[in-house]
């Protein structure tokens, strides 16, 4: 069966893996935005397809049977798109979505909507570890009474203002090494998406270990399809079963 998933995520590389050792044709797309990504089994395409009309016009050229979204749970629009182009070309459509984390015993999160929610909620001379890329830079700028550890994978492309330091690094993140980070530059507050998965949710852990306000952005809306939250069960969901 020919396959395209949507990726960027360890997830979607697990899942290029167990669908190509099942012996079926898999392609990986990649929005391209990471330099030097880790690559997954199979083919592999970079590059945004051009909205709804480019993905339509991709599953139809490719004879695509099976579409999985795999991507991370805050890329929202590739997941709009992936409901609108699976529906107007008929194309099964299985969404993986990382089970969300929840508070810690004894945390209380602040929740917020969005990167502006969250930079309007910080308390004067708050101490922010910003773990959530470039992310609503210009809203975290506008607090110069705070001051911000950005930590990215990429450096964004803009400089940075003098009460913003940026640390580059890739996940898996340690809890040894996040705590170290947090009390090293005095983290008073957390900025924090609901990613999910184990890679980075030492982070919150450390935060409670050691008294750091989490502030929580939620995550965007999807339209709704067929969603699952393991990677086994997107093979179920797609009638195939895990080796
Ligand atoms: P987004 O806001 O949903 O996507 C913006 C546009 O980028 C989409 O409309 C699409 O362009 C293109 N795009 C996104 N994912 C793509 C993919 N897998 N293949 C081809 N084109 C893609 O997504 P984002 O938040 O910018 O994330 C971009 C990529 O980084 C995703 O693959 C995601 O899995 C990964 N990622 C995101 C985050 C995060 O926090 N957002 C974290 C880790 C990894 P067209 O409409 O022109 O097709």
């Amino acid at each position: 069966m020919k396959i395209l998933i949507l990726g960027g995520t360890g997830e979607a590389r697990q899942l290029a893996h167990k669908l190509h050792i099942c012996g079926h044709e898999v392609i990986t797309s990649l929005a391209g935005r990471t330099q030097g990504p880790i690559l997954p089994d199979g083919a592999v395409r970079i590059g945004p397809f051009g909205g709804v009309a480019g993905l339509v016009a991709y599953l139809r050229a490719e004879a695509i049977e099976r579409l999985v979204d795999a991507t991370h749970p805050y890329a929202g629009q590739m997941s709009v798109n992936a409901v609108a182009a699976a529906t107007q070309v008929s194309v099964p459509l299985v969404r993986y979505m990382r089970p969300q984390w929840t508070p810690l015993p004894g945390q209380d999160w602040i929740h917020v909507a969005s990167a502006q929610g969250a930079a309007h909620i910080l308390p004067r001379e708050a101490t922010v570890l910003l773990s959530t890329g470039h992310d609503g830079l210009d809203f975290y700028r506008m607090r110069t009474d705070c001051r911000f550890l950005l930590r990215v994978i990429e450096a964004p492309g803009e400089a940075l203002p003098p009460n913003m330091l940026m640390i580059r690094s890739r996940p898996p993140y340690h809890l040894d090494d996040e705590i170290a980070l947090m009390r090293d530059h005095g983290i008073t507050h957390l900025v924090s998406k609901n990613s999910g998965g184990s890679q980075t949710e030492a982070k919150l852990i450390a935060a409670q270990r050691l008294g750091v306000q989490v502030v929580m952005i939620a995550r965007p809306d999807y339209a709704p399809a067929l969603e699952v939250g393991g990677v086994d069960a997107v093979l179920e969901a797609l009638g195939m079963s895990a080796r």
